[in-house]
């Protein structure tokens, strides 16, 4: 596995919606504080949101963790997969179908990849509530390279809307 000399910041998103969402989220970030090379700092509040591409499923609960890392992009990827893995994710093909948990790479520093495999900053960013307020909540001033700070992108009211789980 590459790592770098330096400490690089990277933005997490965390979801599920099977086998007790709440308890899967913070499994995941227990574990992901645990990796060498993975510093977590901050995660936000979770999130609940009706889930989103029409297939009919229970509601997601997600987060988005902030870290420090000094694993190479494709690595803390891998190191992603291996979690949702671990948790006992399976590969169904559905894609927006239910899962018990999905990990992805949201921001790395002020980087751009795009690679077969690998899309940074995650696409969805702008368009996905349940990553709009987590994120916003824990990093309003981050600059998401090609969409800008975090706290001027605005809500989407096409899509569900998120509340916080207090
Ligand atoms: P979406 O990416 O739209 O949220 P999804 O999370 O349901 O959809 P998955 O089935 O979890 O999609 O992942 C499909 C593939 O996306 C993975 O095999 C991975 O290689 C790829 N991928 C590309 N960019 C990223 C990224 N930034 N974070 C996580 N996975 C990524
Ligand atoms: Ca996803
Ligand atoms: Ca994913």
């Amino acid at each position: 596995m590459s790592s770098h000399k330096h400490w690089y910041p990277a933005y997490v998103g965390i979801g599920s919606n099977l086998q007790g969402p709440a308890r899967q989220i913070d499994e995941a970030t227990d574990l992901l504080a645990e990796i060498p090379g993975i510093q977590l700092f901050s995660v936000s509040q979770k999130y609940r949101s009706a889930p989103f591409g029409g297939v009919e499923q229970p509601d997601f609960v997600n987060v988005v963790a902030a870290l420090l890392t000094r694993l190479a992009p494709q690595d803390l990827l891998g190191t992603l997969q291996d979690i949702e893995i671990r948790q006992g994710r399976e590969r169904n093909n559905i894609r927006w179908g239910p899962r018990v948990l999905d990990l992805d790479l949201l921001v790395y520093s002020d980087w751009k990849i795009d690679e077969p495999g690998l899309t940074v900053p995650h696409p969805g960013i702008g368009e996905r509530n349940f990553v709009l307020l987590p994120l916003g909540e824990i990093a309003p001033e981050l600059v998401v390279p090609g969409l800008g700070r975090v706290a001027g992108i605005p809500v989407n009211m096409d899509e569900p809307s998120v509340s916080r789980i207090t």
